[in-house]
């Protein structure tokens, strides 16, 4: 069993994508999909008048603040056109893909964290009407039965609270939890870089391989969204996944690739 997340950023390329899975599956490889969609989500948002806010906790982190009505035009993004996009781009190489997000069957079910911590301009503010949360629990039952009935999941990253909102997730750390609890050998990530680049932007700065113990200092050299990514890599190795490759998703085979080994080898 494998777990992909494909990145919301662009670059991606789908088609290159959906050819490598076809082939896996074919060839009996058990397989989940999971992606993104911040990058589409902004420019939606600013499209309809509701511009991405972006905050900074108390803790040093970046985030969008998510107000009811950023919740929903992620939702019509990510369970919308990302995943009918990538569901029609399996089923156009054969694949019997079938879209879900995690609020569907609470096939992802969190915390929600409803109200964010701030600092801006030196100040500490709080900001109520917060939709997003943590993935706790996964309904595996739900992807079991149709992984052997030969549907291959592709979810997108919303989830439901334990109250029955809906919540809007960090795709790589959903895509960890799904790894985590499904028992995957290998999660793969795939974005617009080679990997952990030592040296950003620099390309030819790929580190090539992790060891668990050296997350915490090799997560230091990366900003922002790649920092939040290792992160997540650890919670994925933490919960049992034998390996997770961050690997770039812009040329062709990158599943394949991935799982040869192009990337950084987090384990
Ligand atoms: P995606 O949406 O593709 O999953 P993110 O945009 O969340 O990925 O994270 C990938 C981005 O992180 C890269 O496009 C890059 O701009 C940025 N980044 C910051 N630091 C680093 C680093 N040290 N190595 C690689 N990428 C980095």
């Amino acid at each position: 069993m494998i777990v992909v997340k494909m990145g919301g950023a662009e670059g991606i390329d789908m088609q290159a994508l959906c050819g490598d899975v076809a082939t896996l599956v074919q060839g009996g490889q058990r397989m989940v999909l999971v992606h993104g969609g911040s990058h589409e989500t902004n420019v939606l948002s600013t499209k309809l008048g509701h511009p991405p806010r972006l905050v900074t906790s108390v803790s040093g982190h970046q985030s969008r603040y998510t107000d009811r009505e950023t919740l929903e035009i992620f939702a019509m993004v990510v369970a919308g056109k990302v995943n009918k996009r990538l569901v029609e781009c399996l089923q156009g190489v054969g694949v019997n893909a079938i879209g879900l997000s995690g609020v569907d069957g609470r096939l992802l079910e969190g915390r929600r964290k409803s109200v964010l911590r701030i600092v801006e301009e030196g100040r500490t503010l709080l900001l109520r009407d917060e939709w997003s949360g943590v993935v706790e629990r996964v309904n595996v039952s739900l992807l079991t039965c149709l992984l052997e009935h030969g549907y291959t999941p592709v979810i997108a990253p919303l989830a439901v609270s334990y109250e029955g909102e809906m919540l809007n997730v960090d795709g790589d750390r959903a895509a960890a939890a799904l790894a985590g609890a499904l028992g995957a050998e290998t999660l793969v990530l795939l974005s617009n870089v080679p990997g952990l680049l030592a040296n950003f932007p620099d390309e030819n700065s790929l580190i090539p391989h992790i060891g668990r113990n050296e997350l915490e200092t090799r997560a230091a050299c990366a900003q922002g969204r790649m920092k939040k990514k290792v992160l997540g890599a650890s919670e994925a190795l933490e919960g049992g996944v034998g390996r997770v490759v961050i690997a770039d998703g812009r040329v062709p085979a990158p599943v394949s690739r991935a799982l040869a080994g192009q990337g950084t080898v987090i384990q």
